[in-house]
């Protein structure tokens, strides 16, 4: 069997905070205990939102941790071929490959018009497009003046799979998600293609994040198929929430690994973070060498995580 490849995937929009960190540790504990390797990709394809600078803090803060990584930028690097800003190129492909499979079509609603015509929306808040530009006559197609953005069509059909952690998942794309959008009226290519083509081309074999992200693998697995992709695992953590049960920001900078660093040592910081993936019983300091010793996904609960208010 190849060995196990696990991936860091930070979105550089503001200084890591603890829910990040809690994620790059068991991401790096799994691919580390099986002897596999650590890709770091940037996910800045929001430039407006992300900045260079905002990357090489959370290489710093990674790197401080302990949590180095075997595929990707270099400590300094600013900009390169693990950026996500930097790969459109590489995204124009596999764009055109989904293209020739007739699967992708140009969409011109406005946001506007998507949600006015998606009711009723899911529960969750996210609304199911309706499929509107996919029957455009191209006659239809030509009269419009907006630039479209660029849909794929999904199937009739449910996409089933097993979390890590969350057990059996599934959901029928057609009711509950609808046509997706892959790129952008601006020519940018949104975060499912994106994160598709790379976790698949950097050789992932297990993704590691976030449960708040469980409902969107399903719109990943349908284009790692269309893509003829190998489908990675995954494995969906819980969500860290602070001491009132709110989700973590990244603009609270008050948990921020920046400030911790201040008043923790590096052992301090991993011993907390044990403790709230259920690795020991206690916050006890430990190091990496010893908490790869006690790691265990069958230790890591499924439900959220409250930071406890005395904590840090
Ligand atoms: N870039 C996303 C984040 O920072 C993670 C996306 C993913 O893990 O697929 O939240």
């Amino acid at each position: 069997m190849k060995p196990a490849v696990g991936r860091f995937a930070p979105t550089p929009s503001g200084f890591a905070h603890v829910g990040n960190l809690f994620c790059f540790l068991l991401a790096w504990l799994s691919a580390k205990q099986q002897g596999g390797d650590i890709v770091l990709r940037i996910e800045d394809l929001d430039t407006l939102r992300t900045s260079d600078a905002l990357a090489l803090e959370t290489m710093d803060d990674l790197l401080w941790l302990g949590l180095t990584w075997d595929k990707g930028p270099a400590p300094e690097e600013a900009g390169g071929a693990y950026y996500q800003s930097r790969r459109t190129d590489i995204y124009d492909t596999y764009f055109q490959a989904l293209e020739q499979k007739g699967l992708v079509y140009p969409c011109y609603c406005s946001r506007t018009d998507v949600k006015m015509a998606s009711a009723p929306h899911l529960s969750d808040g996210r609304t199911v497009y309706p499929g509107t530009c996919r029957t455009l006559s191209p006659a239809q197609r030509s009269a419009q003046t907006r630039i479209p953005a660029w849909r794929i069509q999904v199937p009739p059909q449910s996409i089933c799979f097993t979390d890590g952690l969350q057990g059996l998942y599934s959901q029928n794309l057609e009711t509950e998600c609808g046509d997706f959008p892959i790129r952008r009226a601006d020519g940018v290519y949104c975060y499912h293609f994106a994160v598709t083509v790379d976790d698949a081309l950097m050789g992932v074999t297990e993704v590691v994040r976030a449960k708040d992200l469980l409902s969107s693998t399903p719109q990943q697995i349908y284009l790692y198929e269309a893509l003829d992709f190998p489908v990675p695992k995954f494995i969906h953590i819980p969500t860290v929430l602070d001491a009132n049960g709110n989700r973590l920001a990244k603009r609270d900078s008050s948990i921020s690994l920046q400030d911790l660093r201040r008043c923790y040592t590096r052992e301090q910081i991993l011993g907390k973070l044990a403790f709230l993936a259920g690795l020991q019983p206690d916050d006890t300091p430990k190091s990496l060498e010893q908490l790869l010793d006690v790691f265990s996904w069958d230790r890591v609960p499924g439900d959220d995580i409250r930071i406890p208010e005395y904590f840090f």
